[in-house]
């Protein structure tokens, strides 16, 4: 692929490009609780990845495909992210950089 090609890749595309090789111990844990305090939630509309949803008002989280952006951890005001790399050669492999 072309680097002009490259460009012309949405988002969702290059994600969908991407392979993952998850562990069984999530790499990124969320403590909930504080999720219910947290009026404005960012991570669910700033999670490139889609890892967080909403459901009934309650925050869902899912780590498998996520893409190690490490946005959650600063947007979160509560401090409810702990954060990890996954272990040495889990976690997501790019395909187009
Ligand atoms: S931003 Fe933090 S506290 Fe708020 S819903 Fe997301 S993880 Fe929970
Ligand atoms: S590190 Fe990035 S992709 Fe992974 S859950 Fe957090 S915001 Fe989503």
């Amino acid at each position: 692929m072309t680097i002009q090609q490259l460009k012309k890749l949405k988002v969702d595309e290059a994600l969908n490009a991407n392979v993952w090789d998850v562990d069984e111990e999530p790499h990124i844990k969320v403590d909930f609780s504080k999720c219910v305090e947290c009026d404005t939630k960012p991570c669910v509309r700033l999670c490139p990845a889609g890892c967080f949803t909403l459901l009934d008002k309650e925050v869902l989280f899912s780590y498998e495909g996520c893409v190690e952006c490490g946005t959650c951890r600063i947007v979160c005001p509560k401090d409810a992210v702990d954060w990890n790399y996954p272990l040495s050669g889990r976690g997501v492999q790019y395909r187009f950089g």
